[in-house]
C-alpha cells in the first residue's frame, strides 16, 4: 500500500463504524495482523467487536507482572466469554528476571520500566506483523488527540485504530447495549487502569485517566508514542 492508498483508505474509513474498520484491517492485512488490549473496561467494545467480526485475530496482552489480580481475572473471564484468541507477553527477561535485576523500577524510572515490560516485548512481536490494531481514542490524552484511523509506522507496519473517533459516551453506550461485564475495580473508582503501582482511583469530576502515573508528567507507557512516517 503506497502513501496515496493509505490517505484514500483513511478518508474512506474516517466516518466508518469500528466493525467496518476491523473488517478492512483483516481483509487487507491478515494473517500478519494482531491487536493489543489492556483488558480494562475501556477495552470491552473492541474485544467484543473482534469476537464478532474477526474472531481469528490474535489479541496480545502485555503482562508486566505488576497488574492488579482483578485485571488478570477479568482477562480470563473475557477470554472465556468472548472466545477471543489472547496471547500473553512478558518482559524479555521474564518477571523474576526483571524483579531480580530491576526491583521496583517504576519508582525511579517509570519510562524504562514501561519500556522493558511493555514496549520491548511488543516490539519483538511487531517486527513480524504488517498490521497492529489498537483501541486508543483521540479523546483519551493530548498525545492521542490527532490519532488517524490508519498510520504507517517506521517499520512499514499499518497501525489501525478503529475507535479513534469514539468518545467515552460511545464506549458506555456500547457496553450497555450489549450488556457487557465491567472491570471488577471500576466500582472503586478505577475508570482507567494499568499496573497497580502506577494507578490510583479517580474522584468525581476528575478525568478518567487522572489516576494513571498520578503526580508525574507521564501520561503514556510508550507503546503509542512512535510518530507516523511520511512515506
Ligand atoms: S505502568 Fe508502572 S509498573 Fe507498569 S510497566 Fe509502566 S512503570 Fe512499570
Amino acid at each position: 500500500m503506497d502513501m496515496q492508498d493509505l490517505i484514500d483508505a483513511n478518508n474512506r474509513l474516517e466516518g466508518a463504524p469500528p466493525q467496518a474498520i476491523l473488517a478492512w484491517a483483516w481483509e487487507n492485512l491478515a494473517p500478519d495482523v494482531a491487536a493489543t488490549s489492556s483488558f480494562q473496561t475501556q477495552s470491552l467494545p473492541l474485544l467484543h467487536m473482534i469476537a464478532a467480526t474477526t474472531p481469528d485475530l490474535p489479541v496480545y496482552f502485555l503482562d508486566t507482572g505488576f497488574h492488579f489480580p482483578e485485571t488478570l481475572a477479568f482477562r480470563d473471564e473475557l477470554m472465556a466469554r468472548f472466545g477471543v484468541r489472547v496471547i500473553t507477553l512478558q518482559p524479555l527477561m521474564g518477571h523474576s528476571g526483571f524483579k531480580r535485576q530491576h526491583g521496583e523500577l517504576y519508582r525511579t524510572n517509570p519510562d524504562l520500566c514501561c519500556h522493558l515490560n511493555k514496549v520491548e516485548p511488543w516490539q519483538q512481536v511487531k517486527q513480524g506483523l504488517r498490521g497492529w490494531i489498537s483501541g486508543i481514542r483521540r479523546d483519551q490524552t493530548e498525545q492521542r488527540r490527532d490519532t488517524p484511523i490508519l498510520t504507517r509506522q517506521s517499520n512499514g507496519q499499518i497501525k489501525v485504530c478503529p475507535l479513534a473517533t469514539w468518545g467515552e459516551a460511545d464506549v458506555w453506550r456500547y457496553i450497555h447495549r450489549h450488556d457487557l461485564p465491567v472491570h471488577p475495580l471500576l466500582s472503586q473508582g478505577y475508570l482507567s487502569i494499568g499496573c497497580a503501582p502506577c494507578t490510583r482511583p479517580v474522584t468525581a469530576g476528575e478525568d478518567s485517566r487522572a489516576g494513571r502515573w498520578a503526580g508525574t508528567a507521564k501520561t503514556e507507557c510508550g507503546l503509542h508514542l512512535e510518530p507516523p512516517t511520511s512515506s
